[in-house]
């Protein structure tokens, strides 16, 4: 099967393998490589009819408020240390309100708000409400409002990124910026994984970017990427995952040991598990 590349439109495309819903639907969709602009996509998308399949409100991580299982205990001290990391990134650029875009629970936002900051939230599948949550008509008045928008794990989640970031490039003041976070296709760990790689989470991971095919859609965009930076901890987290797909035995362990590996490769070769992309605005 041939596929037209949903990002630049070359029919030079080719299956890369065939994964699984881990997570819930337990069903089989297919990645492709353009090897024109580089991108991966799945196939087939998920329209918006069929997203609660996908998304089950109580069992989707990042939805979740309350502490269970000791694997979720690890994703709540690593989502706390995390959410400082994002914050020391932030603090510099901050210079008026943010607008946190898919903002999942509220959990990174509500942290924000404890530094005296004025973080405002859009989050189309989680329908928790409070005083900050914007719906996208009231997003759509709020042009060239913003200083800062984070996208924390949701771009990868979006059908069409290009007509999606051209908006939020619409909703920045002037010399602003907005922070993508994404898992990384030309990591180690995923090419250790290949098919179990947990970055895929096939299929609310419509797109895998590597730093060259981002930089490709910000272009058209007219957006610039100012900097990169790794996520550290998202190694770890993606490779214990990683091991639980494949059912093998001592994931942890060995999630942790492909996690460090993955890091200490990525020193020389930048392409860490995800990375943080800093854009400008032009
Ligand atoms: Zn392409």
């Amino acid at each position: 099967m041939k596929l037209k590349c949903p990002i630049c439109g070359s029919n030079k495309t080719t299956r890369k393998l065939v994964g699984v819903d881990h997570s819930f639907s337990k069903e089989s969709f297919s990645v492709f490589d353009c090897n024109n602009c580089g991108v991966s996509f799945s196939f087939p998308e998920i329209s918006e009819k069929i997203l609660s399949k996908y998304y089950p409100k109580e069992k989707y991580q990042s939805y979740k408020v309350s502490v269970g299982s000791p694997f979720d205990m690890i994703y709540k001290f690593v989502r706390f240390i995390n959410s400082f990391n994002k914050y020391r990134l932030l603090k510099n650029l901050i210079k008026g309100d943010v607008l946190d875009y898919g903002s999942g629970s509220g959990f990174f936002a509500g942290f924000l708000r404890k530094k005296n900051i004025t973080v405002y939230e859009y989050e189309p599948i989680n329908s928790n409400k409070n005083k900050w949550r914007l719906t996208k008509e009231s997003l759509k008045k709020k042009k060239k409002v913003f200083s800062v928008i984070t996208l924390w794990h949701v771009l990868e989640h979006i059908n069409d990124p290009e007509k999606e970031l051209g908006f939020i490039k619409s909703l920045l003041k002037k010399d602003s910026h907005i922070v993508v976070a994404m898992p990384n296709k030309d990591s180690y760990d995923n090419i250790y994984y290949n098919k179990y790689w947990a970055g895929y989470d096939l299929p609310r991971h419509r797109y895998h970017f590597s730093p060259k095919s981002f930089s490709f859609l910000c272009n058209k965009v007219g957006l610039k990427i100012k900097r990169i930076l790794p996520m550290y901890y998202d190694s770890y987290y993606v490779s214990v995952l990683s091991e639980k797909n494949k059912k093998s035995m001592f994931s942890f362990i060995k999630g942790l040991y492909i996690g460090f590996v993955s890091n200490l490769n990525a020193i020389k070769s930048k392409n860490y598990s995800s990375l943080i992309y800093v854009l400008e605005n032009e």
